[in-house]
């Protein structure tokens, strides 16, 4: 960008700036290199300059700066995201969310916190008062509660609490405008989902206040079986089981589990295996449930019992984590994003399984959708082109299994691929210049000379 960098870290003091190209670069990326395709697109995206705000305030003297100089924005919390939803396309300036992080306030079922406050701190700081996250992504030891909100969809918890966008999971947050006298508004109740998980391009949020659960004696258990069709049938029993809480439910194919070194002493090899966190007093039922369904349970341990053992909590052998185990250790495999048909049926998947190929190891996620169980697919994919990639996408499409796109850095691609005009509405309330990560919208350029209310009537059509 041809703006005076150094002039505008000026405007921007008393704020934290760090201009040093190499640690502005590392800034500039997220996960996006999970996917080959994404990561030629964008592993030469680099910003120009990072703000590190400390208070709302300061927040607000960033945004009032950069809209005063037409620079453009991307907020950044921890970097996690999986499609380069925090890679600045356009250059300008990272705001970095990690120092506005202070946890406001803990009561009965909710806590409020700063949209740069580290999720796992967050959760150690409910586990005290008897409280936990009723849904956190499994990167919790690095992502921010705003990233989350603005980025992420689901996680450990889903599969009894549902979709972040689900009503009173996340119960309000407030987001700042970029526009020359930036303003705080509150969204409270189905407003929030106008911009939850906008990628950051309708708002900069300051604070969220989301749903707590009582916190529980989570047991992270590990259950193996001869056959995946039996490992995913035993996880739809453990998702419905009328008589065990579960906060996640998790089955791997067996090939993948071949790529976690730390559960070698463990797991029975060359098994298929099932991931849970099933609560202490639950058991009983649990085990007894797993032998019924034909598993036998190879690991269960608190997470004081893990961490004696020197384990990783066990969800980081699900979610996207289980994509990462696999990359550690190889860089040419990849992933996809898959949706099941309802309700999940295990035979379905036995017949889908030798229709893949040897390059595709499933791996199944559990979640409450709309009050039913049901299931994603986050396949390992051993990437050879984009030919066999699609290939393989039409495979599962061709037998109903819809494909979130994992492969765009692009709002309208993966789940939601259909333009949310609701969200554009907003981004022309509150980022009328479009600086606020603008890129990462396709239909941002049709719709930014339109009205708010013209925007939100093609919501309707
Ligand atoms: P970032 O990556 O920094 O940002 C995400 C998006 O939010 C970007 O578009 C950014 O511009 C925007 N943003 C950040 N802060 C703000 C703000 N204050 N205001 C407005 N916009 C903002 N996701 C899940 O949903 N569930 C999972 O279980 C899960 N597991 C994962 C596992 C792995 C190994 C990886 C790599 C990713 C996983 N993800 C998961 C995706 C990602 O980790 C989550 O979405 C995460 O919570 C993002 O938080 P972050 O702080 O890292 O956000």
């Amino acid at each position: 960008s041809d703006l005076d960098w150094t002039a505008f870290a000026e405007a921007l003091a008393p704020v934290e700036t760090i201009a040093e190209p190499v640690l502005v670069k590392k800034r500039s990326r997220d996960f996006f290199w999970y996917s080959p395709i994404l990561n030629t697109q964008l592993r030469r995206s680099f910003g120009d300059l990072v703000a590190v705000p400390k208070t709302p305030a300061e927040m607000a003297h960033c945004l009032a700066i950069a809209y005063a100089h037409d620079a453009p924005v991307t907020l950044r919390g921890g970097g996690t995201g999986n499609y380069g939803q925090a890679v600045p396309l356009n250059g300008g300036l990272i705001i970095e969310t990690t120092s506005m992080n202070r946890i406001l306030e803990i009561g009965e079922g909710y806590v409020t916190a700063e949209a740069g406050a580290n999720i796992e701190e967050i959760n150690n700081a409910l586990h005290e008062k008897g409280w936990e996250l009723a849904i956190f992504p499994s990167t919790q030891d690095i992502a921010t509660i705003g990233g989350f909100i603005a980025g992420g969809s689901s996680g450990i918890g889903s599969v009894a609490q549902g979709m972040l966008r689900d009503p009173g999971n996340i119960i309000s947050l407030k987001a700042l405008s970029a526009t020359e006298t930036p303003e705080e508004h509150l969204f409270e109740g189905a407003a929030v989902n106008h911009i939850h998980h906008a990628w950051g391009l309708n708002g900069v949020i300051t604070e969220v206040t989301l749903r707590t659960v009582p916190h529980r004696n989570w047991i992270g258990c590990m259950a193996t079986f001869d056959s995946y069709e039996e490992t995913y049938a035993a996880g739809y029993a453990l998702a419905c089981a009328p008589d065990i809480a579960r906060k996640l439910v998790s089955t791997v194919d067996a090939r993948i589990c071949a790529y976690f070194p730390r559960l070698a002493e463990y797991l029975r090899p060359e098994k298929h295996l099932m991931v849970s966190l099933v609560p202490a007093e639950d058991m009983d039922a649990y085990r007894a449930l797993m032998a019924q369904q034909g598993g036998v349970v190879d690991l269960a341990m608190s997470e004081a019992e893990l961490k004696a053992a020197k384990l990783p909590h066990v969800f980081e052998f699900a979610y996207n984590h289980t994509t990462l185990q696999v990359l550690k250790a190889d860089r040419s495999a990849t992933y996809l994003q898959v949706g099941c048909p309802t309700p999940p049926d295990a035979k379905d998947i036995a017949a889908l399984r030798p229709q893949l190929g040897d390059d595709v190891w499933q791996h199944h996620e559990f979640a409450l959708l709309d009050g039913n169980i049901v299931t994603f697919d986050l396949p390992i994919i051993w990437y050879s082109t984009r030919e066999r990639l699609t290939e393989i996408e039409a495979t599962y499409e061709a037998n109903g299994y819809p494909i979130y796109d994992a492969h765009i850095c692009m709002v309208e691609g993966g789940g939601l691929k259909n333009a949310d005009y609701k969200h554009l509405a907003w981004k022309k309330r509150m980022d009328p210049k479009g600086l606020l990560n603008s890129a990462k919208s396709r239909e941002w350029e049709n719709v930014r000379e339109k009205s708010p209310e013209e925007i939100e009537a093609m919501a309707a059509s």
